[in-house]
């Protein structure tokens, strides 16, 4: 029987299945028949190969479902399958629709995020003697030359020397006797010591451009390309085996100046081979114990729940999840803490290891393609207990999750920016709901959304997420001092540095008495903004009360929001003085003017620039702390998760350039980033210090830091959110459309957005701005044009916005424009 039509069927069983890298179009579940000779095989999660379409392309699909049904006459057959067991869980296959429909991605888009990359191709399939014994001729024939092998070999190595069609069959006899095992790999070879890798010679955004606008056609180039989207540095040997490509077609990237090699130095990964002692629990402080008790009840109700822990720094949070953890095992559940990838330090990952040993797999970027993939297994086939990991490890292949902890929930890193655009925090709730677990957000400074979404319990009734506190350290260390400097006065009283005095006392003082110092610095975005020096203004949007945007390219301020654009003040407005210019100090200016202010003193670097290769970002961080260095420099980087007990003073160099990103969130980012650099101060023996400058003494988001009271932040931002309709009192949505031919795309945009206008009763429940051109206009050769979206309601947002892009795909002559969709995006550009 062929693959086609076949007729005459009556009752059959029948898959529905979901074919991978579909268009939104093709995005839905078509039925096939099942053979008769696959049916013990095809259950939901596997892959198959069907035809498809008018000319019977052969396109790898999913099963979604397997059901018999009455007539099955005109439809096609399946061909054959993939898998041996299950990739996707049924719970996974539920999830994936349920991202398709709150993110408006397609059902492979959902699922390419929950597996691991490279997944595409088979495996070895290793042969293993475990003992000998007394067996028939052939049997024994085949354990002979495993020896020969030296006890272990590839299933095609052995066949080699075997021959004998039956192979498969012996093998499993000799499995049954236990003498042979056999297992699949993917590992790469151990004991090398540098290893070729590719990385991507342009930008993410530029490659993802010559994908979409189909300058690269090949599949096999896109393939590798996607790889390496997702992962900065990919060696070559696991490209070609995990993309099936052959070396040609790397070459060919290469030449074409798309990617690029360099040989890099094998180090062992530091946080998977050191040595890991095993820990105990900690005898829990009285508002740990509280916490503990609350949250073990909830799981033992094995009912969904979300909790948010509002602990201040080094309230014993980690510990807490720790016990949670193991209550969980207890019950023969398992668990999921998410972190962001920053914070998963060596210190972090000792934690878990000490405590649940080989039950935990800490998932991180810089695991190889084949380690990532060996720990995807293990976590399905139910080895490992408790995952740790950064956004992506919400989808680890789980049973039976009893909670998710998710550190440091504030974070903007647990959202997407690429397709699939989720948030890991919607994904994990998802993920509690369907496993009647625990959610537990934590952090010291929640997000404005979560702690607007919390409350304590009243009257033993809880709506929405319940509120736990924990408002003092464990160890009894005291909350840094903070102090406030204002630049406007050193300016007028004649420092032009970089550096008040006040500062500079301080690091002299440090220096002196070996103790060591953190600067801070917000690391300068794709834009700065305008300030007086001798003031402290800055140009704010007259709609939208954010800080207007400074574009180089046609000397103009720029809302990010509403477009509303004004020219350049030569002038300050408010005080006349000519010290009004763009701000913004890179890391490195700071590094020089150290060196000049400090001779003879030891300076570290930290940020994007420096941390290029592999592992150096805890290079940095080891010599830091191993070599007492004097002075460290950085970015977000170095505001979270370390403890360095020699670290003393933080000066925050530029509390302004938080404050003026030009986005709703700035007060609040403002807050936490000043928050979380203080608590980086006096974490040893020695008492702290943290100095902020500023131009702006009067903002509330950093008067609430200095006095570590996050309820008065609190209260002054909801104000302003509520007053501004900002989230959490609605949702924000953008649509962008890009395309090289501007007129076209505009016309697009104007046509999307009087699409959206005739919506019934989209006008009552929405609010439009736009089309006005994108704050970053154009990327590469792509004009950019944006439409914004205001909703309170977020199922009416998606079901409009599903909609509108189903209408905008099925429309002829669009395929030229891109169409892009982000709800609640982290930035507006
Ligand atoms: P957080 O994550 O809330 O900032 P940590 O979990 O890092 O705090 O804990 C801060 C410090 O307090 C750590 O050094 C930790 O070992 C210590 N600690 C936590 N819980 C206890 C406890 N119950 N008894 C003693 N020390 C504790
Ligand atoms: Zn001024
Ligand atoms: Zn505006």
């Amino acid at each position: 029987m062929n693959a086609s039509a076949r007729k005459g069927c009556q009752v059959g069983t029948v898959a529905s299945v979901v074919v991978s890298n579909s268009a939104r179009n093709y995005d839905k579940q078509y039925d096939y028949i099942v053979p008769e000779a696959l049916k013990e095989e095809i259950k939901p999660g596997i892959r198959v190969i069907v035809p498809f379409g008018k000319g019977n392309r052969l396109l790898e699909a999913y099963v979604f479902k397997v059901s018999d049904i009455q007539d099955c006459k005109a439809l096609k057959e399946i061909c054959q399958i993939i898998d041996a067991s299950p990739v996707l869980s049924v719970n996974m296959l539920k999830l994936a629709a349920w991202m398709k429909y709150r993110y408006i991605c397609t059902y492979s888009d959902a699922i390419k995020a929950m597996l691991p990359p490279g997944i595409g191709v088979k495996s070895l399939c290793m042969v293993r003697l475990e003992k000998t014994g007394e067996v028939r001729a052939v049997l024994k024939n085949i354990l002979e030359s495993l020896k020969t092998l030296n006890g272990e070999c590839t299933f095609d190595e052995l066949k080699a020397l075997v021959n004998s069609r039956s192979l498969k069959k012996y093998l499993q006899e000799l499995k049954d006797l236990g003498l042979v095992s056999t297992y699949e790999t993917y590992s790469s070879k151990v004991g090398e010591k540098t290893m070729r890798v590719a990385y991507l010679a342009m930008s993410r955004d530029e490659v993802l451009e010559e994908i979409e606008s189909s300058r690269i056609k090949k599949i096999q180039q896109i393939r590798i390309l996607e790889m390496l989207i997702d992962n900065e540095y990919i060696s070559v040997a696991d490209i070609i085996r995990f993309s099936g490509v052959s070396r040609g077609v790397v070459e060919t990237l290469k030449k074409h100046g798309y990617i690029d090699y360099k040989d890099i130095a094998i180090k062992r990964d530091p946080l998977k081979d050191k040595p890991v002692l095993p820990t105990s629990p900690m005898k829990p402080t009285s508002q740990q114990a509280a916490v503990i008790k609350h949250i073990s009840c909830e799981i033992d109700k094995g009912a969904f729940s979300e909790v948010l822990l509002h602990g201040v720094t080094g309230s014993g949070k980690t510990e807490v999840y720790l016990q949670l953890i193991r209550h969980c095992l207890d019950m023969n559940r398992t668990a999921i803490a998410l972190v962001p990838e920053i914070s998963l330090t060596p210190q972090m990952v000792e934690r878990f290891k000490g405590r649940f040993g080989n039950a935990v797999a800490v998932l991180h970027s810089r695991l190889s393609l084949g380690e990532r993939y060996d720990q995807w297994r293990l976590i399905r086939d139910g080895k490992i207990k408790v995952v740790v990991g950064a956004r992506s490890a919400v989808f680890a292949p789980l049973d039976n999750i009893g909670i998710i902890v998710i550190d440091e929930e504030h974070e903007n890193t647990y959202k997407s920016e690429t397709t699939p655009k989720y948030n890991a925090k919607e994904v994990a709730r998802e993920r509690c709901r369907d496993s009647g677990a625990i959610l537990l957000y934590a952090s010291a400074t929640p997000s404005v959304e979560s702690f607007y979404n919390s409350s304590p319990a009243e009257h033993g009734i809880q709506k929405g997420i319940r509120l736990l506190e924990m408002r003092d350290r464990a160890n009894s260390m005291v909350m840094p001092e903070v102090e406030l400097v204002d630049m406007r006065r050193e300016l007028e009283e004649g420092n032009r540095t970089l550096f008040s005095r006040r500062l500079t006392e301080e690091i002299t003082k440090n220096l002196d008495s070996k103790q060591q110092t953190i600067l801070f610095l917000n690391k300068r975005g794709h834009s700065s903004f305008v300030l007086c020096r001798s003031c402290g203004y800055t140009v704010m949007c007259v709609n939208c009360n954010v800080s207007m945007t400074y574009h180089l390219h046609d000397d103009r301020l720029i809302c990010h929001y509403c477009g509303y654009t004004v020219k350049n003040p030569v002038k300050c407005p408010r005080c006349q003085s000519n010290y009004i210019k763009h701000f913004g100090t890179g890391t490195q200016k700071v590094e020089e003017e150290i060196k000049k202010a400090f001779s003879n003193c030891s300076v570290l670097r930290m940020d994007m620039d420096t941390t290029t290769y592999k592992n150096s970002h805890e290079d940095i961080l080891k010599a830091f702390r191993e070599q007492n260095t004097g002075i460290m420099i950085g970015t977000q980087m170095i505001a979270k998760g370390h403890d360095f007990p020699n670290v003393t003073l933080v000066g925050v160099l530029a509390a302004d350039s938080l404050l003026n990103t030009g986005d709703y969130r700035s007060s609040e980012r403002t807050f936490q980033l000043i928050t979380q650099v203080a608590g980086r101060a006096g974490r040893g023996l020695l008492p702290g210090r943290v100095i902020i400058q500023t131009y702006n003494t009067e903002d509330f988001s950093i008067l609430s830091a200095c006095s570590h009271d996050y309820h008065s932040f609190y209260k002054q931002e909801i104000s302003v959110r509520e007053k501004l309709n900002y989230p959490p009192f609605t949702n924000i949505a953008t649509i962008i459309l890009s395309g090289i031919n501007d007129r076209m795309v505009f016309n697009a945009a104007k046509e999307t957005k009087n699409a959206l206008e005739a919506m019934p009763g989209a006008k009552d429940v929405m609010e439009l701005l736009g089309p006005s051109r994108a704050p970053l206009q154009r990327i590469k050769t792509k004009y950019r044009w944006r439409i914004l979206i205001k909703c309170g309601n977020i199922d009416r947002l998606i079901n409009i916005l599903s909609q509108l892009s189903d209408n905008f795909y099925k429309k002829k002559g669009n395929n030229t424009v891109g169409f892009g969709i982000d709800i609640n995006p982290l930035n507006m550009l």
